[in-house]
């Protein structure tokens, strides 16, 4: 279930080495922090040297004995069951570690054979505490130093422009290139102007089958960031947001840059999620706006009305009205009159199409 992957990985990227360091210990691990680095027992086999590194800015442990492999934190805690013969799945690991820091309601909700709590059922819980726990910043995000971004080239971007983009826009939001992976380097803030996270559109071919955005790693630092905890160009349009009430919510941080070019830096009203789900926290972001309206402006997921994907597709749309439109209206910039391409953004073709788009969205 791909939901669950970016949720998962989502959470996994979102906890703090302190955290990781309190699991550990809570594990037995004895765990020690250094430079962003925590050394361990090697609990992942039951072994008593300290060769069990985790690394904060890869998310990952690696095990320099008996595993001597990389894993991340699910796959510790399968290790770790497994060793006291209990085979747990991944979807365990996962109600595991969501329990453990409380991202639950409670920790009684965690019980190792309980399989008849859907995925759903998990996820929505910890979306539940999210939103009530906010104040209290459960979820502490990691931001980083911006000063490598000073250091990368800005050459013009023919691929971009050609698309509509303006020079204007990309310098406003900062985009980069990186002539070591080369990719276009696009800076994420948190609403409050702080760099949260860099990811990287990769130029070379043969690199987009491992997925065309990735998180960049500049000088040999992943900048990686929860995706779901944030809202890609929010620091650029919140004013706008704030006094239209109104958001376009589009899936990939071009078509920000793009909405931009074609209405002007002074009316943007828009933001990205980087994928294509909503989560109950970047709800919450526009909420603290007092947003009247949320309009969804995903990418055309169908080719034909009525075809399977179109059946997938609105009904994740359905889904996503009816867990929000409780708390915000929420309309769609749905294309039933066949004026966009299959995997087209509303913004792909021109203004007019665009705005022909806006006028027709619809409320479920
Ligand atoms: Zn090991």
């Amino acid at each position: 279930m791909d939901n669950l992957k970016e949720w998962s990985e989502n959470i996994k990227n979102s906890l703090s080495i302190e955290q990781v360091k309190d699991l550990l210990f809570a594990l037995g691990g004895d765990p020690a922090i250094k430079n962003d680095i925590i050394t361990s027992r090697t609990i992942c086999h039951g072994g008593q040297s300290h060769k069990l590194y985790y690394y904060d800015n890869t998310k990952l442990f690696k095990c320099y004995t008996d595993c001597s492999e990389s894993f991340d934190i699910y796959e510790l805690i399968i290790k770790i069951k497994k060793l006291e013969n209990n085979e747990i799945t991944l979807y365990q690991a996962i109600n595991f570690i969501i329990s453990f820091f409380s991202l639950t309601v409670t920790a009684e909700n965690f019980v190792y054979d309980n399989s008849e709590l859907s995925d759903w059922q998990i996820l929505n819980k910890y979306e539940q505490s999210i939103s009530q726990k906010k104040e209290e910043r459960i979820i502490e995000l990691k931001y980083y130093d911006d000063k490598i971004l000073k250091h990368l080239p800005h050459p013009k971007i023919p691929m971009w422009i050609n698309e509509g983009i303006s020079q204007e826009v990309m310098d406003a939001a900062g985009i980069k290139f990186d002539p070591v992976c080369w990719g276009i380097v696009i800076p994420h803030y948190a609403p409050n102007g702080k760099l949260i996270g860099i990811r990287e559109r990769t130029l070379i071919k043969e690199e987009e089958v491992n997925g065309k955005y990735k998180p960049a790693i500049l000088n040999y630092q992943m900048y990686n960031h929860p995706l779901g905890f944030n809202l890609y160009n929010l620091n650029n349009s919140k004013d706008n947001i704030r006094k239209y009430k109104k958001v376009i919510i589009f899936e990939g941080e071009k078509s920000c840059l793009k909405y931009a070019s074609l209405f002007g830096i002074n009316n943007d009203i828009s933001v990205a999620v980087c994928g294509s789900s909503l989560t109950a926290y970047q709800v919450e972001l526009l909420k603290e706006l007092d947003v009247e309206e949320i309009i969804i402006a995903f990418d055309k997921q169908f080719k034909e009305i009525g075809d399977n994907e179109f059946k997938t597709w609105t009904k994740k749309l359905r889904d996503l009205n009816k867990k929000y439109s409780p708390l915000v209206q929420v309309s769609f910039m749905f294309d039933k009159w066949d004026m966009l391409d299959y995997k087209d953004s509303p913004i792909d073709k021109d203004k007019e199409t665009f705005e022909e788009l806006f006028k027709r969205r619809v409320m479920l």
